[in-house]
């Protein structure tokens, strides 16, 4: 790392500690010429890459704003927004990808909101997974009665289309 005082073209690390719950590295630098100190921050690269193809940084407020709207009028407090988006964020990163495609952000949503508020969830999948007819919400309406929220499930039993015969009522 180049010294930003005198542009020495190396420079020490005298520290480093995990900062934001460990998801980035702040290190704390003195260069061998000038004996300046300074600090580097070092975070995991995380871009998502969007439907028209181009990337751009991983956004927690973007996933709040996407979730805050599913939850309008439910009983769903900010704080578990934020704690969602954090979740969320933590689940990406654990795929240990640098480049994510956009749907994986919304399946990555699609657990722990279910978990929060099954209306909310019902919303939100509606609009992600393009429901196009009333069987799409009776489909899933079957799936979230067949598995209780609290068991985790993987994220692509989500997209088992459920047989119509599991559908009591309506037809
Ligand atoms: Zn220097």
């Amino acid at each position: 790392m180049i010294c930003p005082f005198c542009r020495h073209d190396d420079s020490r690390v005298i520290d480093s500690r995990p900062v934001e719950d460990g998801t980035q590295i702040r290190r704390r630098r003195e260069c061998p010429q000038c004996s300046q100190r300074f600090s580097t921050q070092e975070v995991a690269l995380l871009n998502i890459i969007k439907r028209s193809g181009a990337t751009e940084p991983f956004s927690r407020e973007k996933v709040l704003v996407g979730v805050r709207k599913a939850c309008q009028g439910r009983p769903v407090n900010e704080d578990d927004l934020v704690l969602l988006a954090q979740r969320v964020e933590e689940t990406l990163r654990a795929t240990g990808q640098a480049e994510i495609e956009a749907n994986e952000v919304g399946m990555a949503i699609l657990a722990p909101l279910r978990e929060l508020d099954e209306v909310a969830y019902l919303r939100y999948a509606s609009v992600y997974r393009n429901f196009a007819s009333l069987e799409d919400f009776e489909g899933e309406i079957a799936l979230l009665r067949a598995l209780p929220s609290n068991s985790s499930t993987p994220s692509s039993a989500s997209k088992t289309t459920a047989s119509s015969s599991s559908i009591s009522g309506k037809s």
